[in-house]
């Protein structure tokens, strides 16, 4: 009985990782050349998936390289008032620490076999017990996973659902080394979160583990074609950071400096996502996790889905090794609730950043009552 998961991400390698403990057999087919043939993102912020994490033997590990200082928050109205300041005290709990990652990846990878991972594998289609891979290869299954991310493919094996733009346009930029090459600015940044709200933009600074601040610079209730007309050189960088500038009228330049002293990485993400408790009839031999399944905007709780659904599909199927079925079923289960609640909460939270007056309302749910 061969188990197929395809996606190298959070939620297959945790699902490796538990079915490894237990003695079953699984391949992880990746569409990446190598494990280092792309950037591996920012940071993420794990709460909830250290139950997972814990539940893969690996807590240890990750709290070493988990960040509790990342917790830190800042946040700001544009024309610089701050309005809260959150600093996480050396001997707190790492409830929500960050991580890099690069570094819980890499994490993932090193708790499994070698030959864990098939790089170089990009799926396209499954029929008649045999993927297929971009290239012509092939390979049997009994069990096919989709852990391949936002854009799944295996998803159409199970639902017509597609992720649809939520009206939010980011433009990621940042300032490699802060420390050495802008002391000023890392020090207005902080060590965790710096977050500027106003109506319809806001700017979300994030230091990474090494020194690199990550900036998103968000467009609320903008169109699919906003890249388009927004007047962005995205192959000028120079000119592309002036005319983000442009775009943030009436900001104080002490926080405009942030987006003036950024290399020349320029990248435009539009934030899609699945419908919040989305679900499918069950069907023989294949299942989703992770954003493959849930797809949610980017308010903290997908990567600890991800993490969380490896784990409890991992554990059903070390319950009924035999019974793929019956496995699947009970996972489904649990993960539809619990992704459902997480994907509910999550578009909520979208809704308040993009709504008039979102850093009061922010405000008052970090400072209830
Ligand atoms: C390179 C990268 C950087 C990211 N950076 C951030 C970040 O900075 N902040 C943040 O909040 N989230 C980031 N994310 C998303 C975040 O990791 C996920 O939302 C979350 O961890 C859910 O994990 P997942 O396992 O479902 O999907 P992912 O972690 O996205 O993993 C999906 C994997 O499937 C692979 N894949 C896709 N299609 C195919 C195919 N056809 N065949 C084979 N393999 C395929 C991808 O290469 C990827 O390795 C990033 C994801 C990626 C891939």
């Amino acid at each position: 009985m061969t188990i197929a998961i395809v996606g190298a991400g959070l939620g297959g390698l945790t699902l490796a990782r538990m079915l490894h403990l237990n003695g079953i057999d699984a391949v992880v087919y990746e569409r990446e050349p190598s494990r280092d043939a792309r950037g591996q993102g920012g940071m993420l912020d794990i709460h909830s998936g250290q139950r997972a994490l814990r539940e893969a033997g690996l807590i240890d590990r990750f709290l070493a390289i988990a960040r509790g200082e990342g917790q830190d928050m800042r946040l700001l109205r544009p024309d610089g008032t701050l309005l809260l300041q959150e600093d996480t005290p050396d001997d707190a709990p790492l409830e929500r620490p960050e991580v890099d990652r690069a570094d819980l990846r890499a994490l993932l990878l090193d708790s499994l076999p070698e030959d864990a991972v098939r790089w170089g594998h990009a799926f396209t289609s499954a029929e008649d017990g045999r993927l297929h891979f971009a290239d012509g290869r092939s390979a049997p299954y009994d069990l096919l996973v989709g852990a391949d991310g936002a854009n799944s493919r295996v998803r159409a094996l199970l639902t017509d659902a597609r992720p649809a733009h939520v009206g939010q346009n980011v433009v990621e930029v940042g300032i490699p080394d802060i420390d050495r090459t802008h002391p000023d600015l890392a020090a207005m940044v902080g060590r965790g979160n710096f977050w500027v709200l106003g109506d319809g933009t806001s700017l979300a600074a994030q230091r990474n583990g090494d020194g690199r601040v990550r900036i998103g610079v968000s467009f609320y209730n903008t169109g699919e074609d906003w890249f388009a007309t927004s007047g962005i050189p995205f192959d000028d960088p120079a000119a592309a950071r002036a005319r983000l500038i442009e775009l943030l009228p009436g900001w104080d330049p002490r926080i405009t400096a942030l987006i003036a002293a950024c290399d020349d990485t320029v990248v435009p993400r539009a934030i899609t996502t699945l419908p919040p408790g989305l679900t499918w009839p069950p069907t023989p031999g294949v299942t989703l996790v992770g954003d493959a399944a849930h797809l949610m905007p980017p308010v903290g709780e997908g990567a600890n889905m991800a993490l969380l659904d490896g784990a409890v599909l991992g554990l059903a199927l070390a319950a009924h090794p035999d019974d793929f079925a019956a496995a699947v079923a009970e996972y489904e289960r649990e993960m539809f609730e619990r992704t459902g609640a997480a994907a509910r909460m999550s578009a909520d939270m979208q809704e308040l950043l993009m709504s008039p007056d979102a850093a009061n309302r922010l405000l008052a749910f970090f400072q209830p009552g």
